[in-house]
């Protein structure tokens, strides 16, 4: 949506490019809500193809001049400090989140130290650009690889985690020699420019990291762009499939991460308690705005009762209210529309004959805000819009199953691979779980398994579209590519023609 006239109370946000802050100049905005209380709190620049090409001058230039020949020593220490101040910032980062996203502050802060981690994972580059060395390869013969960057790199990102989604791309493109575009999400853009003056404070050259705001003009712009070398993309699963199709028919190597309907499955001899205390966290923080939620609880055998029973026992004590109050656990959703959309699955799920345990709209709260409260649907099927469907909202499905294998069966058939867990004391049960589970992700007894950042983020199916996942050691690689190096000294009396093919020796 573009609004022309914001109110005069809201904030505007403008690009970030060549270490500056850029007006737009395309006369195209949008609203920027502070959900808590539904009052518009900003107004983003939308940007120009000419705006988005001025940020991928600027990076180009500063790779060409700048970046490229710049030390593996200077970079590390320069991660250091970037470390270090977003360390001493967490809690800002975490605030801006809480104004635009509406997550409570306690989970903002934990995305922050999500994004950190993997900020400290790039203080580590001179490691992980180490090559391999032959020596003696052939007869006085020498072969080594050495990974360089790729130029101008650009990152798309989603409005869930505002900071921590850009971090898992800007740290390791950056740290890998590449300068940066990012084109965060219009509905929260603020902590990227924050971020973007931190990075400046830090010593990181102008130019290196640029912002620009906007919606499909620019992404199209992005996708375009011939200066640009690769795209990584986060975001659902309809864009993401858009933008690996436009950005590797232009050439670019790209990474499309899409959308989720994450199960956990419970099996008969799970610690019920334990399962119901994973299942609420999983399904409701966030508001259940997260690609890593639990969406659909597969209850197997006798489980469903109790299991139920205990979910149902911890709802009412879920605080549900603005972000920064004390105590308050889940906030409201991104935008009025998208609660709306939310919630008409609970009237949808009932006439398509599944049981509302518990109705979110029932919960009043003071004000305009976005809130809805948590919801849990029973007796969901695999036909059902609440089971097909990414909700991205705080309504859990539980399906129930007779045994393990019609339980894997449902995870294995959906069209989505992002992340899934089980449920279980028995290791043998669980590693089968682990052999046969068809997505990128996989806890046993953990139901939100991001993966730590020495490690790398990916679904499997239509949760990501190219073949790399993000960050850790494939972020590594996307970000990089390989040059292998076959070097002699010879004695120049012992040279003569030979025009046979090369063999070793
Ligand atoms: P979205 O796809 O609507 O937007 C993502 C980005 O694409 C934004 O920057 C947006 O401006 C841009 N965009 C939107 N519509 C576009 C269009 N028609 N053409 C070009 N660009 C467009 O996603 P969202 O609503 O911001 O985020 C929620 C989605 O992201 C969920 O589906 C969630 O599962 C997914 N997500 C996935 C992961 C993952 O790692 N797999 C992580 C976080 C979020």
């Amino acid at each position: 949506m573009t609004e022309t006239i914001a109110p005069p109370q809201a904030t505007p946000i403008h690009h970030w490019i060549g270490g500056k802050s850029v007006q737009g100049t395309s006369g195209r905005s949008g609203p920027v809500w502070n959900p808590a209380t539904g009052e518009q709190a900003g107004v983003v620049d939308f940007a120009t193809v000419e705006e988005v090409d001025a940020a991928v001058q600027t990076a180009k230039e500063t790779f060409t001049t700048t970046w490229r020949a710049v030390s593996l020593a200077k970079r590390a220490e320069l991660f250091f400090r970037i470390r270090e101040l977003v360390h001493q910032h967490h809690e800002d980062i975490a605030r801006i989140l809480v104004a635009e996203h509406g997550k409570v502050l306690s989970d903002a802060m934990g995305e922050v130290a999500r994004g950190l981690e993997v900020i400290e994972y790039a203080c580590g580059i001179p490691t992980l650009l180490k090559g391999e060395y032959s020596e003696q390869a052939s007869g006085g013969i020498d072969v080594y690889s050495i990974r360089q960057p790729l130029g101008v790199v650009a990152g798309i990102t989603p409005f869930n985690f505002p900071a921590m989604v850009p971090m898992w791309m800007w740290a390791p493109a950056i740290a890998c020699g590449n300068t940066f575009v990012l084109k965060p999400s219009e509905k929260d853009p603020s902590a990227s420019v924050y971020v973007a003056e931190l990075l400046k404070e830090a010593g990181l050259p102008d130019g290196v990291f640029n912002v620009v705001h906007g919606d499909k003009v620019a992404v199209d712009a992005v996708l375009e762009h011939p200066d640009i070398a690769a795209v990584s993309f986060v975001g659902s699963t309809p864009i993401a499939r858009y933008v690996y199709e436009t950005a590797t028919r232009n050439g670019k190597r790209t990474q499309a991460l899409g959308g989720a309907k994450n199960h956990m499955i419970v099996l008969p001899d799970a610690d019920i308690d334990m399962a119901a205390d994973a299942a609420v966290s999983a399904a409701y923080g966030s508001a259940g705005e997260r690609c890593m939620a639990i969406s659909v609880v597969v209850c197997v055998g006798d489980v469903a009762d109790p299991l139920i029973a205990a979910i149902q026992e911890r709802l009412p004590k879920v605080k549900v209210g603005p972000g920064l109050e004390p105590g308050n656990e889940m906030g409201p959703l991104i935008t009025r529309e998208h609660r709306d959309k939310v919630a008409s699955y609970l009237d949808g799920a009932a006439e398509q004959g599944a049981t509302v345990v518990a109705d979110g709209r029932e919960l009043e709260f003071e004000g305009d805000g976005f809130f809805l409260g948590v919801s849990l649907i029973d007796d969901v099927t695999t036909e059902m819009d609440a089971y097909r469907d990414e909700i991205f909202g705080p309504v859990l499905s539980v399906t129930r199953v007779a045994t393990y294998d019609e339980a894997v069966g449902l995870v294995n058939d959906n069209p989505y691979g992002n992340g899934t867990a089980i449920f279980t004391r028995d290791g043998g049960v669980a590693r089968q779980f682990q052999f046969d589970a068809q997505a990128g992700m996989v806890g046993v007894n953990v139901p939100i398994p991001v993966p730590v950042a020495y490690y790398s983020f990916g679904g499997w199916k239509a949760s990501l579209f190219g073949d790399r996942h993000i960050y850790g050691p494939e972020g590594v690689d996307f970000y990089t590519r390989g040059k292998v190096v076959t070097s002699r000294w010879p004695d120049p009396a012992t040279s003569k023609v030979d025009l046979g093919f090369p063999q070793t020796r």
